[in-house]
């Protein structure tokens, strides 16, 4: 796989849409670091996005799917290839009324894998469905959800999946039922040029009333425990089994240790917040003595939970 180089004029000529060139990856990663992307393309639906990976894999181009970047890392030297974000028809969000099991107090709810997780949250408060609260103040996207099983309070997203939709690296589109995504603790098991178009959500009726009062605990424990008005990735480490990474970091000593702008948060131990000024190469070797500390103390290796942006699809 190859960086657009001399392909940049037939990207240009094939794609009838919006191309970013040279937009700097800090513009959409919530750590603030992050070089170039080559290029930034933006699909609106599965025509747009099936063509753009056919192109790709045909040009043996490099590509990358991001959705809200609030769990991303980017390198300073940037994304060779071309980045790819969904918008339009892929922020939606439908009932499935044709899978709505009223006996057991279900409804389906189809989302799209560019819709924010917070307005997934507000439409289920709004239609009073119940199971996606945990998710207030996630700043993520579905898509990004659902690859991380992101999760909070005990409380994950795959436990809401009936069946997605995606798209393998050769453009195709398959519906994927939830026990075929192999879901782990912060993580699924499908492939890395696999895109989620669609997830679908089973979502349990209940009062507004209670699903605000849920929301708001939710939220007040996130401000409690968080930095949450600082730059960050969240959590940057997995919790290793019986353990909790913060708690590790913690007794290293290593709360508010910093290299640059690059910080253990004072709040969080689990926390790597960039203080203004930090680039990807601090973050990254404050990452690595995290990792040392940690082991040399506890023997424990932390695995982190961030993705690091390498070599392309
Ligand atoms: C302040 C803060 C608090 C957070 N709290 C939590 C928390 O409580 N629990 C938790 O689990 N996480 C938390 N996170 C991390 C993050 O918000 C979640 O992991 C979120 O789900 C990531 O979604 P995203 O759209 O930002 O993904 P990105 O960061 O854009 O991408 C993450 C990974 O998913 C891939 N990806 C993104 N979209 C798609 C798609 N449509 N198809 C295929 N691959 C895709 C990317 O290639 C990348 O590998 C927090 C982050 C911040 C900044």
């Amino acid at each position: 796989m190859v960086s657009l180089n001399s392909h940049k004029k037939n990207l240009y000529r094939f794609w009838k849409g919006e191309i970013l060139w040279n937009k700097p990856m800090s513009q959409y990663s919530t750590l603030k670091v992050g070089g170039p992307a080559e290029a930034v393309i933006t699909a609106t639906d599965i025509d747009e996005l099936t063509g753009l990976i056919k192109w790709l894999k045909e040009n043996e181009i490099s590509w990358w799917i991001i959705g809200r970047g609030s769990n991303i890392l980017v390198p300073d030297k940037g994304l060779p290839g071309v980045t790819i974000m969904l918008e339009g028809k892929f922020t939606g969000i439908e009932k499935l009324f044709d899978l709505q099991d009223q006996a057991e107090n279900h409804v389906f709810i189809r989302v799209g894998g560019g819709c924010s997780l917070a307005k997934a949250v507000n439409y289920c408060t709004a239609n009073s469905l119940s199971g996606l609260e945990f998710a207030v103040g996630i700043p993520g996207s579905l898509g990004g959800a659902v690859v991380m099983n992101a999760g909070a309070w005990g409380y994950e997203i795959g436990d809401l999946l009936d069946s997605v939709i995606i798209m393998n690296g050769k453009g195709e589109v398959h519906e994927v039922q939830r026990d075929g995504l192999d879901l782990t603790y912060r993580g699924w098991g499908m492939k890395r040029d696999t895109i989620l178009l669609y997830a679908c959500l089973k979502l349990t009726i209940n009062t507004q009333e209670e699903i605000k009062a849920a929301c708001s605990r939710f939220q007040e424990l996130r401000k409690k425990n968080q930095p949450v008005n600082e730059l960050s990735a969240g959590s940057f480490f997995k919790n290793p089994p019986e353990h909790s990474a913060g708690r590790l970091i913690d007794e290293a000593g290593l709360k508010g240790y910093s290299i640059g702008g690059a910080k253990i948060s004072e709040k969080h131990a689990n926390f790597i917040i960039n203080t203004g000024n930090a680039s990807a190469a601090e973050i990254l070797e404050l990452m690595l003595l995290v990792q040392d500390k940690v082991y040399e103390r506890f023997g424990i290796k932390l695995e982190p939970e961030v993705h690091i942006l390498g070599s392309g699809i």
